[in-house]
């Protein structure tokens, strides 16, 4: 991945969502500096000053979930432990962290700020039921480099009504799809855009269910031309959806998601001129 990465004038695929979403929950009023650490752009200062370590990952980084929380922990620094692999394997991670965080954190993230902040967290903060991605803001971005990532992710929705024996996105984020609005999709877009950046990669865990969201169709034209013809667009879905890149042509709000758009498979391939020197 790494070179293909490379070949495209990047370091990575695309950056992580979830840490930049908490700095997104972050209540008004609760005075935390942030600074973020991907180790696939940069090395991690182990020595980095700071009241608090925040890990995220997924089953497949397990491994380096459990040096991060040791090697911090050992450090002497309070170390938060949530995500996929963390929530999943509840009962495995409890001696990982300080502070430990089952399943989604829209709701739980802000609650621990508060306590936090005051010296009363508790260990253990457990989201229990799935959130309603209304409430789930738009990453704040400001602490990556557009330029690191091939693409800048949109997660449109979460959850997939599939059954595949290995997946733990359904473990994790259910089966029945939620959908973020039409408005909330518009302004990622837009803040990808702003960013400067080259791809939208919709992120969602299979993009195909979102088609039959009707609060994503009908909405007004607000999306100004210049906001839209520099993107390229991209997802992944499972191969029985409908139409299945319809949506990818995406020029306005109310054409979001609706199917029966004309087919681009491929943003302009000029970028692979580079693929001879290798
Ligand atoms: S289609 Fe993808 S997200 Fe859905 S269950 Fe299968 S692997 Fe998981």
């Amino acid at each position: 991945m790494q070179g293909t990465a490379a070949l495209l004038g990047a370091r990575t695929l695309m950056p992580n969502a979830a840490l930049p979403t908490l700095m997104a929950l972050t209540p008004p009023g609760i005075n935390v500096e942030y600074a973020l650490c991907d180790e696939n752009i940069s090395d991690l200062d182990w020595n980095m000053p700071c009241d608090l370590v925040v890990i995220t990952g997924t089953t497949l980084h397990k491994k380096r979930i459990h040096e991060l929380c040791d090697g911090f922990r050992n450090n002497g620094v309070k170390v938060a432990l949530g995500g996929a692999y963390a929530s999943i394997n509840h009962d495995q991670c409890s001696h990982l962290a300080d502070y430990h965080f089952i399943g989604e954190a829209e709701y739980t993230w802000p609650v621990f700020l508060q306590q936090w902040t005051k010296e009363c967290a508790w260990p253990v903060y457990h989201q229990k039921t799935y959130v309603d991605l209304k409430d789930s803001p738009a990453p704040d971005w400001s602490l990556i480099d557009v330029n690191d990532y091939i693409n800048i992710n949109v997660q449109t929705s979460r959850g997939c009504p599939k059954h595949c024996e290995f997946c733990d996105v359904i473990q994790y984020v259910g089966k029945k799809p939620r959908t973020k609005s039409a408005e909330q999709v518009m302004l990622e877009v837009r803040n990808a855009h702003a960013l400067g950046a080259r791809t939208v990669f919709f992120s969602d865990d299979n993009f195909y269910h979102v088609h039959q969201q009707s609060d994503c169709r009908d909405q007004p034209a607000q999306c100004p031309e210049k906001h839209t013809t520099d993107n390229h667009f991209v997802t992944t879905t499972t191969a029985e959806s409908r139409k299945p890149f319809a949506s990818l042509n995406m020029l306005r709000p109310h054409q979001i998601l609706r199917p029966d758009k004309s087919f681009h498979p491929f943003p302009p391939l000029s970028h692979f001129d580079l693929i001879p020197r290798y």
